[in-house]
Parts: structure tokens; C-alpha cells; sequence
């Protein structure tokens, strides 16, 4: 773990709230308050993928289908919020919004990547 960027001094892990708890999978933070680096989970980077069949087939929609379910919890309703996209899965029919973009036809997984790019995103 790299040391503060602002004052050096070494990260320390700090608690998570639900929201976070569910994002990333861990947190850690300066005591001088000015630095924080949060290492995000695989499974809620890069891609959107359905929280049900982990598919990653998914069709985008504008508005959400009348007829098949959607999935409604707080995680979810962040991200409509914070204006995700409504998605549709191919297989289980399941819509949920998401913040991430669809990653195409192929069943591309990058989750590699997403473990070297999360030591260097601070926020
Ligand atoms: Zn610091
Ligand atoms: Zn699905």
C-alpha cells in the first residue's frame, strides 16, 4: 500500500458503510484526512453484469419493461440515481440499473486489470 500522497504518513483502513461495503473491499485512508484510496471489488468494476446469473449479455434500455422484474435495493437505487443505465439480461430477464458500461457480446472478463488499476485510484 502506497503512503499518503499529501503528508506520506501510511494509510490506514478505515470502516465502510453499506453502500461502500458492497462497492469495495477495502478502504483505507490517511489520519491526515486529506487522502483516501478505496480498492474496488472485481465483480462492480469495468462491466455491467447481472446480479443474478453473473451474465455479462445484456440489453440496454431506455425505459423498464412492464412485464419482466426489475431489482429494486439501495445499491441499485444509488446508481439510478446517479444516472446508470437500465439494463436487461438476455437470459433471466432480470433489469437492473447499472453505473458501468455493457461490455459488448463477447463474455470479456478484465478483472485482472481491475486489480493493478485499484491501487491508484483515490477518491
Ligand atoms: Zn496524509
Ligand atoms: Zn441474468
Amino acid at each position: 500500500m502506497n503512503p499518503c500522497p499529501d503528508c506520506r504518513k501510511k494509510l490506514t483502513r478505515v470502516a465502510r458503510g453499506p453502500f461502500q461495503r458492497m462497492a469495495y473491499r477495502r478502504i483505507y485512508a490517511c489520519p491526515c484526512g486529506r487522502s483516501r484510496i478505496a480498492e474496488p471489488r472485481p465483480l462492480y468494476s469495468l462491466v455491467a453484469r447481472c446480479p443474478k446469473c453473473s451474465r455479462t449479455v445484456l440489453r440496454r434500455r431506455h425505459e423498464r419493461d412492464r412485464i419482466d422484474p426489475i431489482l429494486r435495493n439501495p445499491f441499485r437505487l444509488l446508481q439510478m440515481l446517479l444516472g446508470g443505465n437500465l439494463y436487461h439480461c438476455q437470459s433471466c430477464r432480470l433489469q437492473f440499473h447499472d453505473l458501468r458500461s455493457r461490455s459488448g457480446d463477447q463474455e470479456s472478463d478484465s478483472d485482472v486489470e481491475v486489480e493493478s488499476e485499484s491501487t491508484r485510484s483515490t477518491r
